[in-house]
């Protein structure tokens, strides 16, 4: 935001990129205006689709083929890099903006080392060469925090974690001593002690370097721990402006309030999360008043009518919606960003007899080698795990990737051999039966994914998704039957009986993951593994999806097995919580005795790391070093020693 008295180091004035779809214009930013000034971190704010992303390609001017700036002006440093000749704009690029992405994989070049990639970086915008450059190289590899940095510079992106090649990209973009860092969604990929390390190294390196950074994200976490000032943007312009303080204390957009409102929280248990009706409208349209006014509760007829102007609500906060221009249409409730309003009471927490109990559970895969391909070790993926979930609760599997969640998921419903343990399901164990007589479970035990467009079949209807399931175990066999508990499914999923005939590339993510929850409820089960189902949903959908789960369970009494990374999701729809590591659960408990005292310092390093939106709540931060060892050669002892920053010598020996 703009001081009054230093130039801004970038100061964007009505930015308008199109991108060209079959001849029509998609007007993906659409007359965008903010400043930016030195030493500041400012946040652009808002879902997918919304134009965060083509805002940055637009003031790097690195747009695909189809997209082109069709107006505006992009002042950094005193130039407008939109009337620059490319040559011109490469050295701009080098010497005073760099860019991060998000997936720091598809930016890196696999044939090439890193020492060699960034040796490229230093060779074309500086003087530096030969022994020069590396030493420089491997400079740059120490102070984004990479151990052994003369020998990793010799090392390929793919022997590195997503965590050391965003560091390899920070320590890229950094080369030549940028005035302004472009930070793509830099850790939505990683999780989140590894965010924690490489918010923390953003935050030195500003610091050290008095560097500007544009963050692009979606996290109100991240903005919260970041951002000096935060724009919000929708539809493709900015809806909002304000420093961190003011947004995160009187947000006045009702799209800004309504993303508060959206995300779950402890002290909304036993609520419904607000959601956002409707979908964002498509960019192709010509808009002839506010552009949320078809999803807005204070729409009033102007809203339709008339495009809401800049309204300057103090020095520092400006917002573009009528509720506050000269004639205001209506006025909001007064309260706090984010206050919840409560529906209902959850019932309190009552031990019920297990419905899954697993005791000891494994699940080792073998590494074969040589041209035998004989045994030469295993990876303990799930090693010697203890769970009990009651009918009607939610137990939530937390921890980070690659700790074995999925696996044990997996391995309860048996589409993953067990290589020892055992899983009962009420009165039966099921890990002791054939497939043929595990047939007659899969109907109680079903599983939900991530990403829900790769596990619906594209080729196939909604109506045959659905029915898919009823038919192969063998209920309602007569096809009138079927439809009719197609629509009723479909119905208690929130989708319409009309879109049955329709295919998943039709539906949006959000109504993707709810013809998965209808397969799911196709054949009436009593357990769901959930498995991430909602980590790549902006939060608007995902307070739909959360709603949905949680009504169900109240309706049919269902349980879940929550797998997730995501603490303020577990801290609103969970009962019972393990936190795992490495294989093995190191701590479980209810919600309230795991999340508001956990005991594990593994449980205390991971809630430490989770960005929080209200600093009154913010613990002592409890940083982890390194990343998370190798399942096929686990650290001796408490898998977690290495990390921990209480360990002893007895950890090192005895688990
Ligand atoms: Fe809602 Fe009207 Fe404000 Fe738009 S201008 S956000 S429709 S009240």
């Amino acid at each position: 935001m703009t001081n009054g008295m230093t130039q801004p180091l970038l100061q964007v004035i009505d930015l308008a990129t199109w991108i060209d779809a079959d001849g029509t214009p998609l007007r993906a930013v659409d007359g965008l205006s903010f400043e930016i000034q030195h030493g500041e971190t400012f946040a652009l704010l808002g879902e997918s689709g919304c134009g965060k992303s083509m805002t940055a390609l637009s003031l790097m001017r690195l747009l695909p083929d189809a997209a082109r700036v069709v107006g505006g002006e992009v002042n950094f440093n005193g130039r407008d890099l939109l009337t620059l000749p490319e040559s011109a704009m490469r050295e701009v690029r080098g010497n005073s903006m760099a860019m991060i992405f998000q997936e720091p994989a598809a930016s890196l070049n696999p044939v090439l080392t890193v020492g060699a990639q960034i040796r490229e970086v230093l060779e074309q915008h500086t003087e530096l060469r030969g022994n020069a450059a590396r030493a420089r190289c491997v400079e740059l590899l120490e102070a984004v925090g990479i151990p052994d940095a003369t020998m990793r510079a010799d090392e390929y992106p793919f022997q590195m974690s997503g965590g050391m090649k965003q560091r390899v990209m920070i320590a890229s973009a950094l080369a030549c001593n940028p005035s302004l860092l472009v930070a793509d969604e830099p850790t939505t990929a990683l999780d989140v002690t590894i965010q924690a390390q490489v918010l923390d190294l953003l935050r030195k390196m500003q610091q050290e370097r008095g560097m500007s950074i544009l963050l692009i994200t979606h996290d109100l976490g991240v903005v919260a721990e970041m951002a000096h000032s935060v724009a919000v943007m929708y539809a493709g312009e900015i809806v909002e402006v304000a420093t961190r303080e003011t947004f995160f204390s009187r947000a006045a957009h009702p799209y800004s309030r309504k993303l508060f409102e959206a995300l779950p929280r402890g002290d909304g248990r036993g609520s419904a999360l607000a959601v956002i009706p409707g979908v964002v409208p498509p960019l192709s349209r010509v808009f002839t008043g506010c552009r949320f006014a078809d999803r807005c509760d204070h729409a009033a007829a102007k809203c339709h009518t008339s495009p809401p102007e800049r309204i300057a609500l103090s020095e520092d906060h400006i917002v573009r919606c009528h509720l506050y221009g000269h004639e205001s249409v209506g006025s909001l409730p007064s309260g706090a960003s984010g206050t919840i309003v409560s529906t209902g009471v959850q019932p309190p927490f009552q031990a019920h007899e297990a419905l899954l109990a697993v005791t000891d559970l494994k699940v080792h895969f073998p590494i074969r080698k040589g041209i035998f391909r004989s045994v030469a070790g295993y990876v303990r993926a799930v090693d010697g795990v203890d769970l009990e979930i009651p009918s009607h609760r939610t137990l939530a599997l937390v921890g980070e990737s690659g700790c074995g969640k999925t696996t044990i998921g997996k391995g309860i419903l048996r589409l993953l051999p067990l290589s020892g343990g055992e899983v009962w399901f009420g009165a039966e164990n099921i890990s002791a039966l054939s497939h043929q007589r595990m047939r007659k479970h899969r109907k109680d035990l079903q599983i939900i994914f991530q990403d829900p467009y790769s596990s619906l079949n594209p080729r196939m209807r909604v109506t045959e998704i659905v029915e898919e399931g009823l038919r192969s175990l063998g209920v309602d066999e007569s096809s009138g039957e079927r439809q009719r508990r197609v629509d009723m499914l479909l119905e208690q999923v929130g989708l319409s009986s009309d879109m049955r005939y329709r295919y998943p590339h039709e539906f949006s993510g959000g109504q993707r993951q709810r013809i998965a929850i209808a397969r799911a409820l196709a054949v009436q089960p009593r357990l769901i593994v959930c498995d991430e189902p909602t980590s790549a949903l902006d939060v608007s959908v995902q307070a739909q999806i959360l709603n949905l789960l949680r009504d169900l369970q109240q309706r049919l009494g269902l349980a879940y097995l929550f797998i997730t990374h995501n603490i303020s999701v577990v801290e609103y729809l969970a009962h019972h919580v393990a936190v795992m590591y490495l294989g093995r659960i190191v701590e479980t408990g209810t919600v309230d005795e795991v999340l508001k005292s956990p005991k594990h310092p593994y449980t205390q390093a991971l809630l430490s790391a989770v960005p929080v939106i209200d600093p009154s709540k913010k613990t002592e931060v409890m940083r982890l070093q390194g990343e998370l060892p190798s399942p096929s050669n686990p650290p001796r002892g408490c898998h977690f020693n290495p990390r921990c920053p209480k360990a002893g010598a007895l950890c090192k020996q005895i688990y």
